[in-house]
């Protein structure tokens, strides 16, 4: 009889290390509670502050960072298990490391990585306050056309002057640092005339909105973001001055990133759904037998078993393209396109397997398929990924 997760990757033994004490942790501190978070969409300070003591808030940056050094793939193990039991923990983990924290540290300038990267790494303040990062590219009027950018940057004498409005950011009430974009518009001959800031919570002018209140991912802390004539310093921009009007492509190389997170997410859910089911064909009787035994359950079973199998192969892949070097951006888009459908299927189709009690909140998949949806959305749409993956293989055809 195969069990949980039934393909073998060959994880090395520090992979495994950390995916069993992921494991542990999940069991411990964060199943038990994944339940009440849903019902009272409070985030959960102390899972982060345990995974600060863990030192999984810098996982995959570099020790010489500030980080804990490991690579993508065990990043993306602790997504994926986090989310096997709660999404919104590991929603608000993915985005601190991959929006928050991994731009920072790879298109920040020295001075940049030196001042902000080890805090975001430790992720707790001596004062025992959060302080994860956040991410601000959405707005009300630019979502999927992430660069109808109209938050505006004007440079002064001595500062850069901050008026706009970001939309559905993630974990702004618990962070330390923002890095988001503005239209400076400089030099429009460069780049889309769109430049990333570095910018700190708490800077007159900079203010967060009362958290959303979501379908799903409820414990996560998803808000808008607000700029007043907020003056940020001329170092402010990321990666130093000759980086102004070109930050756009940082912010799409981060989705990329960002986007095997969200594949890993998707997954989580998928598998914690599918565990879900599975225990419940097994012990649930009807005409006297399992369920499992009726064809219509276990086939069900069968295909969220490939499909997930599928899933992590393609999710685990763009991790380690990423580890190699190489360009990962269609894996990696393929594997959150993927994912995340394959959850809110898994989802379906668990709560059809637990028939009535599968629809009321007792039983954690009904949240896990309200938590799935997010995975369609976030990070680049299931269209957007389309647009992604089709202009890959065919290539610009404009002139053709
Ligand atoms: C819980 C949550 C957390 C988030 N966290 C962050 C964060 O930390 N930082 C951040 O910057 N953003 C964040 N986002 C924003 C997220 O990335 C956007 O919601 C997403 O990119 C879609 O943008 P939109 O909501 O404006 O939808 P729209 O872009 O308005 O899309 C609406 C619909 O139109 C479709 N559509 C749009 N354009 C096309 C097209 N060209 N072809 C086909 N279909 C199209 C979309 O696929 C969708 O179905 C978060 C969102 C949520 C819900």
């Amino acid at each position: 009889m195969t069990e949980g997760i039934v393909t073998n990757f060959d994880l090395t033994e520090e992979q495994q290390q950390v995916q069993g004490t992921i494991r542990d942790f999940v069991k411990q501190v964060v199943a038990p509670k994944a339940q009440h978070l849903d019902e009272t969409a409070e985030f959960p300070v102390d899972t982060f502050k345990g995974l600060a003591e863990l030192g999984f808030l810098g996982l995959s940056i570099p020790e010489e960072a500030g980080g804990s050094g490991f690579d993508t793939l065990s990043y993306i193990l602790v997504v994926e298990e986090l989310a096997r039991a709660c999404a919104s923990t590991s929603l608000g983990y993915a985005a601190h490391i991959s929006l928050g924290t991994t731009p920072i540290y790879l298109f920040g300038t020295p001075a940049q990585r030196e001042k902000y990267v080890p805090q975001l790494c430790k992720g707790v303040d001596d004062n025992g306050n959060l302080t994860l990062g956040c991410f601000g590219l959405t707005e009300p009027g630019a979502g999927s056309d992430a660069g109808g950018t109209k938050t505006r940057a004007e440079k002064k004498s001595d500062h850069w002057l901050v008026n706009g409005r970001k939309a559905w950011i993630t974990n702004p009430h618990y962070s330390k640092t923002c890095i988001f974009t503005a239209r400076t518009n400089a030099n429009p001959a460069q780049g889309k005339g769109i430049t990333a800031f570095i910018a700190e919570l708490g800077t007159p002018g900079f203010r967060v909105e009362p958290k959303e209140d979501k379908l799903g991912m409820r414990s996560s802390d998803t808000a808008q973001l607000v700029f007043e004539d907020m003056k940020l310093p001329l170092d402010a921009v990321a990666g130093g001055p000759e980086q102004v009007d070109v930050g756009f492509p940082k912010f799409m190389k981060t989705l990329a990133g960002g986007r095997i997170s969200i594949g890993a997410l998707g997954l989580g859910i998928a598998q914690g759904a599918y565990d879900k089911a599975l225990e419940y064909a097994r012990q649930r009787k009807q005409f006297g037998k399992p369920i499992g035994e009726f064809q219509g359950v276990s086939f069900m079973l069968a295909d969220m078993a490939m499909e997930i199998a599928a899933a992590r192969h393609l999710v685990y892949d763009s991790a380690r393209q990423r580890d190699a070097g190489r360009d990962f951006a269609l894996t990696a888009s393929m594997g959150k396109l993927y994912a995340s459908e394959v959850a809110m299927k898994t989802c379906t189709n668990a709560i059809q397997v637990l028939g009535g009690v599968g629809y009321t909140r007792e039983y954690d998949v009904e949240r896990m398929m309200r938590d799935a949806k997010l995975c369609e959305i976030g990070e680049g749409t299931s269209e957007v990924q389309r647009l992604v993956i089709a202009r890959s293989i065919l290539g610009d055809l404009r002139d053709k």
